[in-house]
């Protein structure tokens, strides 16, 4: 028995998982609303979590490590 909130055809174009008709082409709330959030901020294709901060990331970690 197929749930009747499953939409088959497309997966979520975020996670992949079954779209559900509510949220499609999403699988959930969730999903649809970091795809509206990614709009909105004009930050679709461009990574949002690399900042220009890197200056002050401590580069030199890296080879410290053992
Ligand atoms: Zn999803």
């Amino acid at each position: 028995m197929n749930s009747p909130s499953l939409a088959p055809g497309k997966p979520c174009p975020l996670c992949g998982k079954p779209s559900v008709a509510d949220f499609r082409p999403f699988c959930s709330k969730r999903c649809a609303d970091i795809d509206l959030n990614r709009w909105l901020s004009g930050v679709y294709a461009i990574p949002a979590e690399d900042t220009d901060d890197e200056t002050e990331r401590p580069r030199d970690a890296e080879d410290s490590r053992e």
